[in-house]
């Protein structure tokens, strides 16, 4: 299958795949719309990235930036090897080079998934331009993904959505006696994990690709880190204190949140019927694409609320925006909290009004914004004026 077959009104603009004869590099730029702005969006290395999962990130960056209110329109990008078996510097840099008509004009890049801040210094010097990419190093004016921007963004999400379903008597879950299970232990879910234990909210098990660890009582974060230290998978904790189990007990837990941080299609319809005989009541989705639209469906209609990827997990573009614009560390995390707490909030009250997936009113809200930048480009004034009529009446 092609992305082409992916085309839609709303896109995608450009689909590009590259190869580099010499060094074997291969990769796809996908630019879904841009009338909100240059498309934004990470660049994915990993040998797992197809053309239709890059289309499928670019659109979800499309939503997540209007839903965000940021001057940037959708897009993602992705090279296709596992970076620890090649030459990560060199394919970065062959990457950039074939995409470099690109950037920043119509893309900016950022980290994913197998890329790091590192990844971006390399990038934004092979294109001469360090706009062309965010989560740059900070002596290279960047604020890195690195300080947890995603983490903490989600732990607001969370804190919010349960201040929102308590305040509409909808669901009653207190901080502190939720039990979270965090499903990745990459840059997005390590991060979570500490942010929902400086938060006070208790985290029972975590997994990544190699097993996962679990305490009923929580576990002691903070020593988990320190245990962490030079290890990159929880296996390799194995023989101390942790027992680890098989990674897709996590599924197994009896917990009341479950944050999805780690890759996508994750949650599908075996997956979720597990979460709900474990008692799981709300899903934040940190991880990009976890959950299967059916997944989707079965969940709302047991009352499980799930935060969308593309409201949740904004923090990273938050922070990203910031960098762009020149401005401080301090400053991405507060615009962070106000931006992800408005989302937040907005999205779930009107979902619990209209009784409906919050991904239906989030998905309708995002695309009300585009269409009207899309309007707006063509110059259909008029039609744009009506446009803004119909939006005002769904409350960004
Ligand atoms: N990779 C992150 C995401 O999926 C950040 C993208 C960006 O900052 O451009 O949201």
């Amino acid at each position: 299958m092609s992305a082409w077959e992916e085309i839609d009104e709303w896109g995608p603009e450009k689909i590009l795949q590259v190869y580099d004869p010499d060094t074997c590099m291969k990769g796809v730029l996908v630019i879904d719309n841009t009338s909100t702005g240059p498309g934004k969006g990470g660049i994915r290395f990993a040998d797992s990235v197809t053309p239709i999962e890059v289309f499928r990130l670019a659109r979800t960056m499309t939503w997540k930036c209007a839903a965000a209110g940021l001057p940037f329109g959708g897009a993602k990008s992705g090279i296709i090897a596992d970076p620890n078996k090649v030459d990560r510097v060199a394919w970065m840099k062959s990457f950039a080079k074939m995409i470099k008509p690109y950037c920043p004009s119509q893309y900016i890049a950022a980290t994913d998934i197998g890329t790091t801040e590192l990844d971006m210094a390399i990038f934004a010097h092979e294109i001469g331009d360090m706009r062309a990419c965010t989560g740059k190093p900070a002596e290279l004016g960047g604020i890195p993904h690195e300080l947890g921007t995603t983490g903490y963004g989600v732990t607001t999400a969370l804190e919010t959505a349960i201040e929102v379903l308590e305040e509409s008597h909808t669901l009653h879950i207190t901080k502190k006696q939720a039990k979270v299970c965090v499903q990745g232990f990459g840059n997005v879910g390590s991060f979570t994990a500490r942010f929902l234990d400086s938060a006070g909210i208790k985290v029972v098990a975590i997994s990544d690709v190699s097993g996962f660890i679990y305490n009923k009582d929580g576990l002691n974060i903070p020593r988990l880190m320190t245990d962490m230290k030079g290890k990159a998978r929880l296996s390799e904790l194995k023989g101390s204190i942790y027992d680890i189990n098989d990674k897709d007990g996590i599924f197994e837990v009896d917990s009341d949140i479950f944050i999805p941080a780690a890759v996508g299609d994750v949650i599908t319809d075996r997956t979720a019927s597990k979460l709900l005989k474990n008692r799981v009541k709300i899903i934040v989705e940190a991880a990009n694409l976890p959950t299967s639209p059916s997944a989707s469906e079965y969940l709302h209609k047991n009352n499980v609320w799930i935060i969308p990827d593309f409201i949740a997990n904004a923090g990273g573009v938050i922070g990203s925006f910031v960098e762009y614009q020149g401005r401080t560390e301090k400053e991405a995390f507060e615009l962070i909290r106000y931006k992800i707490v408005k989302g937040v909030r907005n999205v779930l009250a009107e979902s619990i009004m209209r009784e409906e997936n919050p991904r239906t009113f989030a998905t309708e809200m995002s695309k009300q914004i585009v269409y009207r930048a899309m309007l707006l480009r063509k110059g259909a004034i008029n039609v744009a004026r009506e446009a803004y009529a119909r939006l005002d009446k769904i409350s960004v």
